[in-house]
């Protein structure tokens, strides 16, 4: 079964379970290449829903919860988005393919051999030109370009860092997994027009450390 077929199988699936809902997720999720943002010897499981190591101890989430996290915090067209945990550049590439040619995305990522893995991998998948590869501690967010219409936090935080909701554009939504080291819970959050803030909870989950002025000290996990 070549590649295409395997990420048609592992949409079918993630619908069928109820994760994947709306079309512009369900539509990128067909469109972008996983097999192109892991390691080479582990392009074989790129459609397999699990984590996946992709060096100096992290990881590119699985599908499942990229689905998860991607459909609660529902990205439109001509969004700005800022991601902090770039990894692999794989959720980055699922945020632009939504947000099109007039939206932006601007991640961020601490380890810079990481950054550089994403960027080639957007670079060769074309989501280059919609996408800004930031090294830095994201926790602090990137106020160059605030505010954002969505954020998204693909690292675990002892809770929201407040750079990140000033950073926030009203009508703006931030998710991010908040908990220990160990286990985390997702937390969607809106800012109102008024300025007010609502949070709701959403699935419990497992992801490495947000380490940060606003996240985990390194000795900390
Ligand atoms: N979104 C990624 C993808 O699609 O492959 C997966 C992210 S991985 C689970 C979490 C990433 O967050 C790691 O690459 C880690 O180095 C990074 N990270 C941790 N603390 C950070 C910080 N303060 N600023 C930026 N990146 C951070």
């Amino acid at each position: 079964m070549g590649f295409e077929e395997e990420r048609r199988r592992l949409v079918s699936k993630l619908i069928r379970e109820g994760i994947l809902k709306s079309k512009e997720v369900i539509d990128a999720f067909l469109k972008v290449p996983r097999e192109e943002f892991v390691p080479r010897h582990l392009k074989r499981l790129a459609y397999a829903d699990m984590p996946l190591p992709i060096g100096h101890g992290q990881t590119i989430s699985a599908p499942h919860m990229v689905a998860i996290m991607t459909e609660a915090l529902a990205p439109r067209k001509g969004n700005k988005v800022l991601e902090v945990g770039t990894g692999s550049g794989y959720q980055a590439a699922i945020l632009a393919e939504i947000v099109g040619d007039e939206g932006h995305v601007w991640t961020i990522e601490r380890i810079p051999a990481l950054a550089e893995f994403a960027r080639e991998n957007l670079r060769r998948t074309s989501y280059a030109r919609r996408v800004t590869v930031i090294v830095g501690d994201g926790s602090k967010g990137y106020p160059d370009a605030m505010p954002y219409d969505r954020i998204i936090v693909t690292a675990a935080a002892p809770d929201v860092p407040e750079p990140l909701i000033e950073q926030l554009a009203p009508g703006g939504r931030l998710v991010i997994p908040v908990g220990d080291s160990f286990t985390q819970r997702l937390l969607i959050l809106e800012k109102r027009h008024d300025g007010s803030i609502i949070k709701r909870w959403g699935t419990y989950c497992v992801f490495v450390p947000l380490i940060g002025e606003y996240g985990f000290r390194e000795r900390d996990h």
